[in-house]
């Protein structure tokens, strides 16, 4: 992808574990690399199609200078994801904050933290069974559009489906869902439960019936498989309700375990036959 550098920006700021270093203050270095598309800026020679490095030169020295944080590590976390939200054409960005000064009685030239953070692309899958389930599904959708760590909600139609797991209970409605966000998989999938709890969702019987279910399809190139998260959710090849709503919204993204595109994986399921059936899944 594209870059735009920033290189060795010098900000007079307060941050350190020391009382001396907040009081006094010292010059702290800033390294950046935003990845960004510029070929539509550089065609109409346009910089409103494009980021302005002297803005985000002086969203830096703002940031740093009107904060002050104990550790490096901290202060980029924080400026990264302020510059994230705030330049939304910046789809990643590389930081690093150098500290030339910092309180060491040996001979060095610098010290530094270098991060790398962006927006990752996530599918979910929805679904709901329980009281009105259109609005449950619907009010998901809303909280997710209302964190502004997530931006790029998209959702797919909503498919009805008989339930999953041999419990007696009500259709579902399923859908699948597209999204970008600045959280982390776990952070993701904490605030996917409490979008769930919001719903007044109680979990009783494992795959019993509930309000709201947000489950994490892919996260990027992110893999897990521990006792709280497994990503790419492993069961999605033979559920018919996952992958029908998630081949209409990426047919070609591919399975980064199995290297298979949502396509190949519903048609698999489909001309399959049974397989995608939930009761018969269970069995
Ligand atoms: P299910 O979605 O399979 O019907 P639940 O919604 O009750 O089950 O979730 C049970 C647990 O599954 C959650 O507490 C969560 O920690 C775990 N889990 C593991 N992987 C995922 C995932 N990819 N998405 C959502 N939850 C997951
Ligand atoms: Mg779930």
């Amino acid at each position: 992808m594209d870059r735009i550098r920033i290189e060795n920006l010098e900000v007079y700021a307060h941050h350190g574990v020391f009382p001396q270093e907040t009081q006094k203050g010292q010059i702290f270095v800033i390294n950046a690399v935003l990845y960004t598309e510029l070929r539509k800026a550089a065609m109409a020679d346009e910089l409103a199609l494009s980021t302005n490095y002297g803005e985000v030169c002086y969203f830096i020295d703002d940031y740093l200078r009107e904060h002050t944080f104990l550790l490096i590590e901290a202060a980029a976390e924080h400026l990264a994801k302020e510059l994230l939200l705030h330049f939304p054409l910046i789809e990643r960005m590389e930081l690093e904050i150098q500290k030339p000064h910092a309180p060491i009685n040996l001979p060095f030239s610098s010290v530094s933290v270098k991060i790398e953070r962006g927006w990752k692309l996530v599918y979910l899958g929805i679904g709901s069974n329980l009281g009105d389930k259109q609005a449950y599904i619907q009010k998901g959708i809303e909280g997710l559009k209302e964190n502004p760590m997530i931006r790029g909600v998209k959702c797919s139609e909503v498919i009805a489906t008989p339930p999953y797991g041999g419990v007696e209970q009500d259709d579902f409605l399923n859908a699948a869902i597209e999204l970008k966000t600045l959280l982390t998989p776990y952070e993701l999938l904490d605030f996917l439960h409490q979008l769930e709890a919001e719903a007044g969702r109680e979990r009783k019987v494992h795959w019993g019936p509930r309000t709201l279910d947000l489950d994490i399809l892919f996260y990027q190139d992110f893999l897990s498989n521990d006792l709280v998260l497994t990503v790419p959710h492993p069961d999605m090849e033979n559920r018919h309700f996952v992958l029908a709503p998630l081949n209409e919204l990426c047919p070609w993204y591919s399975n980064p375990v199995t290297g298979k595109s949502v396509r190949q994986m519903y048609l698999d399921l489909v001309r399959g036959g049974k397989k995608g059936d939930r009761q018969e899944e269970v069995q």
